[in-house]
């Protein structure tokens, strides 16, 4: 496993250099401290990297010049390149092959609401959790992204589009909650009202249901929305295309998402990725809704989108509006999510996929 936290060590011409898009102000303070700088610098330098996103030190006009150099010398401004770049002819949805400083490529995909742009991104190279119907995690997870990494999805994809994205949603890929630290780091810093300033409100994270993660998850005190990837309504049926079942069951995962929302007040949602003939019938959306019965709670339903060799196929529409139209009448707060950029596959893994086939 890779880089992590803020003493990830950047392999760049060969010199090691640290990370500095990883720091948080209290680390940046720290830091100016230690090397004979004011306190102040630490607000400069945040603000040059997180608000105004540059990617060299020369550019912090502000700064003393043996400042710039200093920095220079010991630190290096991770970023991800644009090796690829999709656009969707139907809705305009951009999806992102993104190359990171050792060579590895994951993707993020900006997506146009009406409450304005949401980026989709990826929180680890690739994805260990094996989950049958996704393309993520077919070669396995080379390693954790830092959260600069996953900051400069955002910052790039800004940059290179000229919108200001309002909403993130950590459902690229990889799995959030296999890589906590990273990531509840770059939402302080995405957060930060010195940087980019989104609101922790308007972030959603997806889990595959890492049931420890979520528990630490509520102790951060952090008002994001959590949203669980249920996708079968019993541990025979989840455990075939979810072995991460295995370890925690749909029980314990409906109690954590149950418990989550009694402690933090928030709306858990629930993805359903409806796959023909194995999660579909009038049975199992009776055994959904009994599951998750008296739980304020929101269902995605998810035509799956079918990926190279998984042998998984969608239902036609008017079974999912059958299946949708009852859960509704069960109770259940349930929308079918909408598919934006069919035409660019934006959802995640395949772009990866075919990048790493390239390079074989
Ligand atoms: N690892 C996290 C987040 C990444 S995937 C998680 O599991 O939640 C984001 C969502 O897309 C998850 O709900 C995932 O199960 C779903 N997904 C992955 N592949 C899919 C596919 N081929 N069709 C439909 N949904 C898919």
């Amino acid at each position: 496993m890779g880089k992590e936290g803020v003493n990830s060590i950047a392999k760049i011409d060969n010199l090691e250099k640290k990370d500095i898009k990883s720091y948080d102000l209290v680390e940046l303070k720290a830091l100016m401290g230690e090397i004979g700088q004011p306190a102040f610098r630490a607000g400069q330098v945040f603000r040059w990297l997180h608000k105004e996103c540059v990617q060299s030190f020369e550019e912090m006009t502000n700064l003393p010049l043996n400042l710039r150099q200093q920095l220079n010398d010991n630190f290096v401004i991770i970023g991800a390149a644009i090796e690829k770049k999709l656009i969707s002819e139907y809705d305009n949805t951009v999806k992102y092959l993104f190359r990171l400083f050792d060579g590895q490529c994951i993707e993020s995909v900006l997506m146009q609401y009406k409450h304005g742009y949401s980026l989709c991104v990826s929180t680890q190279a690739g994805c260990k959790m094996g989950c049958s119907f996704c393309a993520s995690t077919k070669n396995g997870c080379a390693r954790n992204l830092t959260a600069s990494e996953i900051l400069s999805e955002v910052y790039t994809a800004e940059k290179d589009t000229g919108v200001r994205v309002s909403n993130i949603v950590l459902m690229g890929i990889g799995e959030p909650l296999d890589n906590y630290d990273n990531v509840i780091k770059f939402i302080r810093l995405i957060s930060h009202p010195e940087g980019k300033n989104i609101s922790v409100r308007n972030i959603t994270l997806s889990t595959c249901g890492i049931v420890p993660g979520i528990y630490k998850l509520i102790e951060e005190n952090l008002p994001i929305t959590l949203s669980v990837s249920l996708h079968a309504p019993n541990d025979e049926k989840r455990s075939e295309i979810m072995p991460v079942n295995k370890k925690w069951g749909v029980k314990e995962v409906v109690r954590a998402a149950k418990d989550y929302y009694e402690k933090t007040g928030r709306r858990v949602s629930f993805e359903y990725a409806l796959v023909k003939g194995v999660n579909d019938s009038k049975s199992d959306a009776d055994e959904l809704s009994s599951l998750l019965k008296g739980l304020n709670c929101h269902i995605n339903l998810i035509p799956v989108n079918e990926i190279e060799k998984s042998g998984h196929k969608a239902p036609d529409k008017e079974h999912v509006r059958r299946f949708t139209e009852y859960l509704s009448e069960k109770g259940l707060n349930v929308t079918v999510r909408r598919t934006l950029g069919a035409d660019i596959n934006a959802s995640c893994g395949q772009l990866r996929a075919s990048a790493i086939k390239e390079v074989e």
